[in-house]
């Protein structure tokens, strides 16, 4: 017979794969999961540490979520979002206004959040553009950077291997060196540090400020970077700066937001309001596609005129607003009114720090313990003195990864950066036998 496994290669395309990596690595079927574990066709289970590429918030197949969708899918499934509109998009909406940092009050939908950040530099263009500034039409970003797959958002992101071959093919933007506190060019340490680096943004403001339309970051949280940390104040100084030369701020929460760092979005760290908000991921709880970007009313009336004008943002999906996805995203939002998710996220989130320095620290092979909220980092370094890097073919990360999964732990790495990424509401025990796997998956290839 055909296994599972033999049918998918034979038709399917993985995303962000070498394929010939299924070769000794087979894809995993899953055939089922609960909170934070998954189960496959083999009945072998696995704990779900960087939850579903960072979308699953609140454990999979949540009672709750479950409950919501089924409820919406036998009143409708879909509907043109242009004239149309919905209960559950209305109500979303509404509940999300009182969460999001002041000041962001219009909500435009989209399915994914690439497509949240290309609608939201297509916004700032025409904001200028409509605002009398047509000359400011460029956008600044951050180094190390990650917005997305899409032509766009991958222009607006670090020009790493992944995405320097593309470079023809993108726009000119202005990439400013991101802050990186594991390796401070000022020898400054991020929980004190006054932001020295960020005169690499002054430097580029300076420069650029007049042709700029928007400047998009990842708040407090490179991502794809390998989990890089950074402090409030770097984005309190960009606010500023922001303001003062009429650039507009565009803060990425796609990964971020929704109790990812503790507080509902990253920015509320640093008491900041952007002029757009990208949210997705952890929006519906990780179950559908949807995105939004969130902006302001200034931004909003740059747009509203006579049809005849042409100032309409004249963007749309086919499935913005699937009301599937906010139902989904309405019981995220009861969830958190109901049940103590962040205030017990933030205790287990001290405890797992200490943890995490109790069984890692005194590795020699473990470079930097980074965390923001419950997310984890272990940055692994070849030389820890000199912060010297793993050469890239020995693939570390993806190794320990392997081992990881023999174990039945689903601990993908972001290079030589091993992450917990886990669902909010994960419990101690839980993380605890994840900590257990991932240091015997670690010291099967770097004994210490
Ligand atoms: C995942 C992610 C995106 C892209 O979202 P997709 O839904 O995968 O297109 C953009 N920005 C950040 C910060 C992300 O983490």
């Amino acid at each position: 017979m055909v296994s599972m496994e033999e049918r998918d290669l034979k038709y399917i395309w993985h995303p962000c794969s070498q394929m010939k990596d299924y070769e000794e690595l087979p894809p995993i079927v899953i055939d089922r999961g609960k909170g934070v574990w998954l189960y496959d066709i083999h009945g072998k289970k696995y704990l779900d540490i960087v939850s579903s590429w960072w979308c699953n918030l609140l454990g999979h197949c949540n009672n709750e979520i479950n409950a919501g969708i089924k409820a919406q899918l036998d009143k409708l499934e879909h509907v043109i979002f242009a004239n149309f509109s919905h209960e559950p998009a209305i109500h979303l909406a509404e509940e999300l206004a009182q969460i999001v940092p002041k000041g962001l009050t219009k909500f435009h939908f989209s399915d994914n959040g690439s497509a949240s950040v290309e609608c939201a530099l297509k916004m700032c263009f025409q904001y200028f553009l409509q605002t009398g500034k047509p000359e400011k039409k460029r956008f600044m970003c951050l180094s190390e950077g990650y917005h997305g797959e899409t032509i766009g958002a991958l222009s607006v992101g670090s020009m790493d291997l992944y995405a320097k071959m593309y470079e023809p093919l993108m726009m000119d933007n202005i990439h400013i060196e991101a802050p990186d506190c594991y390796r401070c060019p000022y020898g400054k340490c991020r929980d004190n540090c006054s932001c020295e680096c960020f005169s690499y943004a002054e430097k580029a403001f300076a420069d650029h400020a007049h042709e700029t339309a928007a400047m998009i970051v990842e708040p407090l949280l490179q991502g794809s970077a390998g989990m890089r940390v950074y402090p409030p104040l770097y984005l309190k100084k960009l606010r500023a700066l922001c303001n003062q030369q009429d650039v507009l701020l565009i803060c990425d929460e796609i990964a971020t937001g929704f109790g990812r760092t503790g507080k509902m979005f990253a920015c509320d760290h640093a008491g900041i309001s952007p002029d757009i908000m990208c949210i997705s991921k952890g929006l519906t709880g990780g179950y559908l596609p949807m995105s939004i970007t969130v902006t302001t009313q200034t931004l909003y009336d740059a747009f509203y005129a006579d049809y005849s004008e042409g100032k309409a943002f004249l963007h749309s999906h086919t499935y913005s607003g699937n009301p599937l996805g906010c139902a989904a995203a309405l019981a995220v939002q009861k969830i958190f009114h109901t049940q103590p998710i962040l205030e017990n996220a933030c205790k287990n989130a001290s405890w797992l720090t200490k943890r995490f320095h109790e069984e890692f620290a005194a590795h020699p092979n473990v470079g930097e313990i980074r965390h923001i909220g419950l997310i984890h980092a272990i940055e692994l370094v070849k030389d820890r003195e000199h912060k010297i890097d793993f050469s890239p073919e020995k693939r570390i990360g993806y190794e320990i990864y392997k081992r990881a999964l023999n174990r039945g732990l689903v601990l993908r790495p972001l290079d030589n950066v091993l992450y917990f990424n886990p669902a909010l509401n994960i419990t101690r025990d839980e993380l605890d036998i994840a900590l257990e796997l991932t240091k015997a998956s670690i010291n099967e290839i770097l004994p210490c």
